[in-house]
C-alpha cells in the first residue's frame, strides 16, 4: 500500500513512462501495451552449472534495448516494469513459492557510489514487494572491481569474475532457495560465478531470474 501511494505521487509530480517509447503509462504500469506486446520471448531454456532454473523475461533485442539503457544509466521506472514482468513469470511458472530470498547480482562499493544504486537491488527491492519473498542486499558482496564483461570474450568472462563475488553472512542463506536476479545474462558467467560462491555457504538451491537474455555471444552490442 505504502508503495502504491509512493508511485501515485512520484506520478502526479513527473508522470509514469514507458522506459522503453517514454510514453505515458498509468502509476501502476511497467511498460506501455504496445511495446509488452513487442517484446521477443526467450524460446529456448538457458542452463547454467549449478542453477536449478533460469528464468528470462524477454530476449535482448531493439525491443527492449532503451528500456536496458534507462535501467542502466538513471532507473525511471524501468525496475518496476521489469520486476512486474519478472512477478508475472513466477506467477505463471507457478514459482514464487518455492524461494526463501532474494539476492541481487551485487556490484563493488565503489561502483555504487559512482552510480548512485545497483539497478538489481532496486528490482529486487520491487520483486520482493510483488512476490512478498523476503530479500538479502548484504550477504553477498562484490569484493574487487572487475573489468566490463562487454569487453571480453566468453572464456575471459569467466575468470575476470572468478572469485569477485564474497558470501559475507553465511548463516543468513545456509539451507535457503536462492533466486538471483540480474539484468542481462549473455554467456551465464556471471550467473554461474553467483551460483558457485552461494553454494560454498550451504544453500540449499539456486535459481535464477533476469531481464534479458542475449540469444548468442556477441551477437548484439550492449550499450
Ligand atoms: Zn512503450
Amino acid at each position: 500500500m505504502k508503495r502504491k501511494i509512493y508511485r501515485m505521487i512520484i506520478h502526479i509530480l513527473y508522470t509514469t513512462k514507458c522506459p522503453q517509447c517514454g510514453k505515458d503509462v498509468g502509476y501502476m504500469d511497467g511498460f506501455c501495451n504496445d511495446c509488452r506486446k513487442k517484446l521477443t520471448d526467450v524460446k529456448e531454456s538457458v542452463s547454467i552449472d549449478g542453477c536449478e532454473k533460469v528464468s528470462a523475461v524477454c530476449v535482448y533485442d531493439e525491443n527492449v534495448k532503451q528500456a536496458i539503457y534507462v535501467l542502466k544509466n538513471y532507473c525511471y521506472n524501468s525496475a518496476y516494469a521489469f520486476a512486474l514482468l519478472m512477478s508475472e513469470k513466477l506467477n505463471k511458472e507457478n514459482e514464487t513459492l518455492p524461494y526463501d530470498v532474494i539476492v541481487p547480482v551485487p556490484i563493488t562499493k565503489k561502483k555504487h557510489k559512482l552510480r548512485g544504486y545497483n539497478q538489481c537491488e532496486l528490482m529486487a527491492e520491487e520483486l520482493s514487494a510483488m512476490t512478498l519473498i523476503p530479500k538479502d542486499f548484504k550477504s553477498v558482496v562484490k569484493s574487487r572491481e572487475t573489468t566490463d564483461q562487454k569487453e571480453l570474450s566468453a572464456k575471459e568472462r569467466q575468470s575476470n569474475l572468478n572469485g569477485a563475488f564474497e558470501v559475507r553472512n553465511k548463516s543468513a542463506l545456509k539451507g535457503k532457495n536462492i533466486l538471483v536476479i540480474d539484468d542481462i545474462s549473455t554467456t551465464g558467467a556471471t550467473l554461474r560465478e553467483m551460483c558457485r560462491c552461494l553454494h560454498s555457504a550451504e544453500v540449499k538451491s539456486v535459481s535464477a531470474i533476469v531481464c534479458c537474455k542475449t540469444e548468442k555471444m556477441g551477437e548484439v552490442k550492449i550499450d
